[in-house]
């Protein structure tokens, strides 16, 4: 066994325990790969593994790695900050973005989205924690938003994403209650069932908290180089 393989068995086998303290289904949470700054070379390699969900924070590095794996089945995610100039390179390559905040950028991506493709699944990004300096919107605005983005027609508005400040348990239960309460406000209920959160570091509190997705980059690729 290579050591890529090792190092998401022993992820895989961090959530499943996660799940069984908290009594949950071990498949209730989904492993997301972040491959931010990996080569295409080592995606490919974590895919042999079994892996198919990946993560990307940097769009530019991001469509390269999609030219450059386009034979494998990966489903690609977003997780970085959106800007309003970039939208149609994300609706057009991606099947999930994270990181919404605005309503403007899901008309965007909606309007976006390829004729033929299928609906482009989303989360809103929420600042759960009130920091200063994170992208997300206020906990006040989900509901509005869920109500006007779940009409949008191609796109599947599945849930939450957050990254609170480390130690910030309290923040994961937080997501979870709001997560709750604004699945009222969808136009689809059935397509609510996504809680982004959780990283290396905290995925075992985030998955006790009722994260569905987990986004695991350190812990599966080892220590990233620096980028700025
Ligand atoms: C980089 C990143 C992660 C992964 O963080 P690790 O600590 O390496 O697991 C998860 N989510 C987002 C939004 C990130 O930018």
């Amino acid at each position: 066994m290579n050591m890529l393989q090792q190092s998401r068995n022993q992820v895989l086998a961090q959530i499943e325990s996660a799940c069984v303290e908290a009594a949950r289904q071990p498949d209730s949470v989904q492993l997301l790969a972040v491959s931010k700054t990996q080569p295409s070379a080592i995606l490919a390699e974590m895919y042999q593994a079994g892996q198919r969900a990946f993560g990307e924070n940097y769009l530019q590095e991001a469509l390269e790695k999609i030219t450059a794996l386009k034979e494998l089945e990966i489903e690609w995610h977003f997780i970085g900050h959106v800007q309003r100039n970039k939208t149609k390179p994300l609706a057009e390559n991606f099947d999930w973005v994270h990181g919404v905040d605005r309503l403007i950028i899901a008309e965007r991506l909606s309007s976006q989205r390829g004729e033929q493709q299928s609906a482009l699944n989303i989360c809103i990004q929420v600042n759960i924690d009130a920091q200063d300096s994170k992208d997300g919107c206020q906990p006040d605005e989900v509901a509005g938003l869920v109500a006007q983005i779940s009409q949008l027609p191609k796109l599947r508005l599945r849930g939450l994403m957050v990254i609170p400040a480390p130690e910030n348990t309290q923040a994961f239960a937080d997501a979870k209650t709001l997560f709750e309460q604004v699945k009222a406000q969808h136009a689809h209920p059935e397509d609510w069932d996504t809680l982004s959160m959780g990283m290396s570091a905290d995925m075992q509190a985030a998955i006790a908290a009722g994260s569905s997705m987990v986004r695991v980059g350190t812990a599966l690729f080892g220590a990233r180089p620096q980028k700025d």
